[in-house]
Order: structure tokens, then sequence, then C-alpha cells
């Protein structure tokens, strides 16, 4: 309840007030569940044999770095709010084994104390964690940094932790304590100034773990340099040194003098060159909460039409929200080294929505609102510049170390097939050159080297669709083609053929699909011989497709399927992989995004001299054996199996 209530409350409602707000207290000092979740996350991060420990402080100082941003942010519109001494201090006590930090940033609330630190993970990680449950290859430590857990990581080193917080505004301060998965307590409590303190109660020794070293100056000294030292606001730390006495030579004196431990350059403000890798790796997982290095860094500076410093990482691995709505693109926007937008979308297209990072430009108005930044030409400009580099540095690692660029592309490139794909092909230009497709040469290929593996002769690029690389080399048509001495490219995303289709050629040569009903390798002559041959057989073929009825719009004699007897082709715009796409898509209609099936029997195989000579009853029963196997082949699914399971049984006895 906020002061300015009392006020105009009378002093009756005031006491019942009072007496509620001291019910309330004890209710709320009975200690509560961290909600079931956290708890589980909590311990595994509390029991983890977590080699860096060490990182409680620099997500303690971000966060404190944080919320004192979000206090200076709030002070461009209301200049009463005192921002002249902003700084985050650290203070020892060795004998009361205690690190305590405080800021004077933004605050919290008893309500956001407990919203805040109360839940761990959104109940969504967690169920991400559980699927993968039992899987060896899932570091336990890798789910948790997906997590924004970073201020349960002082557990790690404390059995006790306290918040003291005052949220700016609120003329109230509360306390929040916990000893770890027990639960927690939250309580009114005095406090001067907005800003937060937080106490670690540090653990004693154990067996194989030095806590002690987190109490020494020097090595609080040497982490705020290595993970913090970009910090925009003062470390500062009280130091006691012993430097000689003036008054009494040869002896030492104890001097404490408050110091400030960063250099507080931010990290892009730097040159490359004085950057070590190491440096943009714990840059990266500090402020994107990764506990892998990013699988490339891009850092550059721009000068020019715009100016401004961007530093982007590709993660190694997908954020586990990546592919669901939930996850947000967006990089961090900085002016002059102030962040004013945590996730702006509009700096990153969505074809490179995986892309993590921050951009800080001298060019924006500080207190430029969301709504007039949509419509600022200066972002749209470093927005093209942004993506312009992108694809250069893809471009280049592409080039230079193929192995690192392929695990990117396995990884994200199903994002930059659907950016061919989206807005009608308008970007595919740009990123025609980025795509990566399995082939039958083995392994990835990109479309200029298929290009130029092409003979004088070949005037298509040919594909093939199917659920993995290894069902597509098997599949009748692909095999033929192989034999041909031609190369397939392999597509096994659902999106691959619409964004071919949406790139229509490359390099001047159209793409086919081989299992469409019009592809076809052979010669006039071969063509001419084999239309005689469906003229021949048109009697039986036709008897074929009428027991078929809608399934098929026809049955056809080929010779495209190498020693294989039968299989599926499409006709017109949809091909197979296509239809199962579309008919998967909400809302979608069936009828509509059926693919016209041919069904094609291979002519020099004996089974079509056995449909030649059949009577009416076994030619009903091959046929629909043979649909239902071409079907099979296909990737589809078989309307009766136990129908075609007895069938087959009859013919064996
Ligand atoms: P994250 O920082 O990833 O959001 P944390 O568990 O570290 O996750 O913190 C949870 C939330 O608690 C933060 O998002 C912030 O709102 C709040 N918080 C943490 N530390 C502070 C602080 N020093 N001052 C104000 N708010 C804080």
């Amino acid at each position: 309840m906020e002061n300015k209530d009392y006020n105009i409350f009378s002093t009756q409602i005031a006491r019942v007030l009072i007496l509620q707000k001291y019910l309330l207290k004890v209710i709320i000092l009975r200690k509560k569940q961290f909600k079931a979740e956290s708890k589980k996350l909590l311990d595994m991060m509390i029991n983890s044999i977590y080699t860096h420990k060490e990182i409680f402080l620099r997500e303690l100082i971000s966060n404190a770095s944080d919320a004192t941003d979000k206090l200076y942010f709030k002070s461009l519109t209301d200049t009463s709010i005192n921002t002249d001494k902003l700084e985050i201090r650290i203070d020892l006590d060795k004998d009361a084994r205690t690190i305590t930090i405080t800021d004077n940033g933004i605050g919290m609330t008893a309500d956001e104390l407990e919203k805040n630190l109360g839940t761990i993970a959104k109940s969504d990680s967690l169920n991400f964690k559980n699927e993968n449950e039992g899987d060896e290859n899932m570091d336990n430590i890798e789910v948790i940094g997906q997590f924004g857990v970073g201020f349960y990581s002082s557990f790690m080193v404390a059995d006790k932790v306290e918040v003291v917080s005052k949220a700016l505004g609120s003329n109230e301060a509360a306390k929040w304590v916990s000893e770890g998965a027990d639960g927690y307590t939250v309580e009114p409590c005095e406090k001067d100034t907005v800003g937060t303190v937080i106490t670690l109660h540090i653990k004693e020794n154990a067996d194989d773990e030095d806590y002690d070293q987190y109490l020494e100056q020097y090595k609080i000294q040497e982490l705020v340099k290595k993970y913090s030292d970009y910090i925009r606001y003062p470390i500062v730390m009280e130091m006691t040194s012993q430097v000689p006495d003036p008054d009494n030579e040869g002896e030492t004196i104890t001097e404490v003098n408050d110091e400030i431990l960063n250099s507080r350059v931010p990290l892009w403000r730097k040159s490359k060159s004085e950057i070590k890798d190491e440096e943009y790796n714990e840059f990266y997982k500090q402020k994107f909460y990764d506990y892998t290095d990013p699988a490339l860094v891009i850092h550059s500076k721009t000068e020019g039409q715009a100016t401004f410093d961007a530093l982007m990482f590709v993660p190694k691995n997908a954020p586990f929200d990546f592919y669901s709505k939930e996850y947000e693109k967006g990089l961090q926007l900085y002016s002059n080294g102030v962040l004013i937008m945590d996730k702006c979308a509009d700096l990153l297209p969505d074809y490179f929505s995986f892309v993590k990072g921050l951009v800080d430009s001298a060019d924006l108005s500080l207190n430029i609102s969301r709504e007039i930044l949509q419509h600022d030409r200066q972002l749209k400009i470093i927005a093209k510049a942004i993506d312009k580099k992108i694809k250069s540095e893809l471009t280049k690692l592409l080039r230079n170390e193929r192995e690192k660029y392929e695990e990117i592309w396995k990884t994200f490139g199903v994002q930059i097939k659907w950016g061919v794909y989206a807005d009608y092909g308008m970007n595919k230009d740009g990123l025609k050159d980025l795509l990566l497709f399995k082939s039958s040469n083995g392994g990835y290929t990109t479309l200029k080297e298929y290009r130029d593996r092409m003979a004088d002769s070949q005037d298509t690029i040919y594909y093939a669709c199917g659920d993995s690389d290894d069902k597509i080399a098997l599949l009748p048509q692909c095999e033929a083609v192989k034999e041909k001495g031609f190369e397939v490219l392999y597509f096994t995303d659902d999106v691959d053929e619409f964004a071919i289709q949406m790139l229509m050629e490359y390099d001047g040569k159209h793409f086919a699909n081989i299992l469409k009903d019009d592809f076809d390798l052979s010669t006039d002559a071969e063509k001419e011989a084999m239309q005689k041959k469906n003229e021949d057989s048109k009697e039986w073929l036709c008897k074929m497709k009428d027991l078929l009825g809608d399934e098929v719009t026809a049955v056809k004699l080929t010779n495209k399927l190498g020693t294989h007897a039968v299989s599926l082709a499409a006709e017109g715009y949809v091909s197979l992989e296509m239809a199962k796409v579309l008919s998967q898509m909400p809302g979608a209609d069936a009828q509509m995004m059926k693919a016209q099936l041919v069904l094609e029997i291979s002519s020099s195989h004996p089974i079509a001299d056995k449909l030649a000579t059949a009577d009416d009853e076994t030619l009903k029963k091959y046929t629909k054996i043979l649909y239902n196997q071409a079907r099979l082949i296909a990737g589809l699914t078989v309307d009766n199996p136990t129908e075609l399971a007895d069938s087959i049984a009859d013919l064996m006895v």
C-alpha cells in the first residue's frame, strides 16, 4: 500500500490497515516455497559440479548494472531522479564471511522480490528439460544456461542470501532471505535509499572446494576485471593496502581507499585488435545467457550514412524456444553506451532472427519513443547495414571455414531457407548463395558448386524430396538419375521445395523435381517407344486407373525406375512433398492441397507382363497392392494396412 493512500483515509481506517499489515507480516513470514519447477532447478544449480562457480559475481553485477540502467533511463524523462552517483559497490567482510553487492538502481518492491526471485524459469523451459531427460548428451548446465537464472548462481557459493531492496517511487523497503531450495521469506524492512543490497553468506570450505578465495580482495578484483570490466558504472571496492609510513621510516601503515575496479569501456567500443577471443566469448555468454561459446562473432564499426558499432553473435545451439512463438528476435539498442531497447526487432530480418547482439549508435536520440523509433530513418539505415554485414560475414565463413559454416547451417539453415521463400521471394537474391543442400555428391553443396559440377549437356538442376538423405538416395527415380551420372540435391526440410520454387532458377539453370511425372531423361526415340508401349497396354492400364478411382490421375508405364517395379509421381504444380506440407497447415483444404498422383509401372519389370495377362480378379488385387507399395515408397500413409498385409499373405499362400 502506498503512502499517499494513508493521507486520504481517516485514522480509523489507518488503524485497520496497520492491523492488516501486521497480520500480513505474520502470514508472509511463514517460509514460502519456491515454485515447484524452480525448486528442482535450484537443487540442480546448488549441487551441480559446475566448475565456474565464480560467475556468480558477474551475474549479480550485471543485474545491478541493468537495474541502474533502468533508473538512468527513467531519469531522462523525470528530472527529479538523482543520477549523480550511480555506482555498484562490493564490500567484503572476512570475519562475517559475507560479500555485499550494493547498487542504487531502480530497486524492487516486496511484490517484485517475490515475483523475480521466487520463480527461476518459466515452465516452458522446464518442459524442454523434461523432454530431454535421460539424454546423456544433455549437459544439465547447458540447460540451466538457457534460463535467466543469473541471481540463483549465488547459491553456488553462498548458503544464505539476503536481498534488501527499495523500489523507485516506493516508501517501503523489503527483505528477501533464502537458504536455498527450502524456500524463502519476504518481510518489510528499513532502507533509506532506493536500490538493492545483496548479501551472500559464503559457504565454508569443503573438501575440494575453496570458497574462502571469494572473500579475498585480489580475487574479487580479478573476477571483476575478467567478467565485468566493460560495465558502464564504476564498480567500487574498499581496498586496504600496506603503504610506507611517512612518519616512521621502514614501517608501514594500513591505508584504506575506495578503488574503481573496472575500466568501464564497453567491449564493443574497443578496437578489435585489443580484444581476445575469450573476452568476446565471455561477454556473449554473460549478456545472452548462454553457457556455450558462440559459433561466430561479428564485430563491426561503421561510419558514413550512419555511424554505429555492432557486436553480434551466432549462437552454437538454438535457444530452447527458438522454434516457438515465444521467441523474440532483436538486437539490443544503445545510444552512446546507454541501453534504450532490449530487443529491437526492426534491426534484424527474420531470416537472421537467430543472431544475438547489440548496436550502439550516437545518431539516435536517447529518449526516442518506441513508436517513433519504428519510423526512424537512421534505424532503417542501420538495419540495412547490419543485414549486409551478417551476409558478408557468413559468406566469408562459408568460403574460408566451411566446417564452421556447416555447423551453423545445421542449426539455423532452415531459417535462411524460409527467408528465400518469405515475402514473395523479396530477399532471395541476397540469400541464395548462403544456401546449402545435401546432395548425391556426398555432404553439403552450395548451388554454385552444383552448377560448377554440371556437365555441358545437363541443363537442369535435379532434386528429390523425402524424409531423410538415405531414403531419398534409395528412391527408384533417384537411383536411375544417378546411374545416368547426374547429381541430385536432397531436400529433407519442408521449406526446401518452396524456397527453390521461389528461386525459380540459379545462374540460368532451372530446377526439376525428379519425382514429378513430367520428369524424363530418355532420348526422343526412347520416349516414342514408351509412348507406343503405353498405347499398346492401354486396356489394362485404364482398368487399373478405374480400379483406383480418384486416388490417381493416371497409371502409366515408364522406363525411369531402373530395376524397381513401381513408384508414384506427381503431376502439375503441387509435388508430393509440397502436398504433405500444405496439408499439415492449419485450415488447409485437403482437396485443394492434394497432389495429382500418377502410378508409374516399370515397363522392363516382369510385373508389367504379369499385369498385362492377369484376369480381372487378379488385376484388382495387384493394383491395390502396387498402389499401396508406391505410397509407402513415397513416404505416404496407407489407408488400410491390414487389408494390404492380408492381400500379400494371400498371394504367398
Ligand atoms: P535475469 O537477470 O536473467 O532476468 P535473475 O534471476 O538474475 O534473472 O533476476 C531476475 C530479476 O530480478 C531480474 O530480471 C530483475 O528484474 C530482478 N533483479 C535482480 N537483481 C536486481 C537488482 N540488483 N536490482 C533490481 N532488480 C533486480
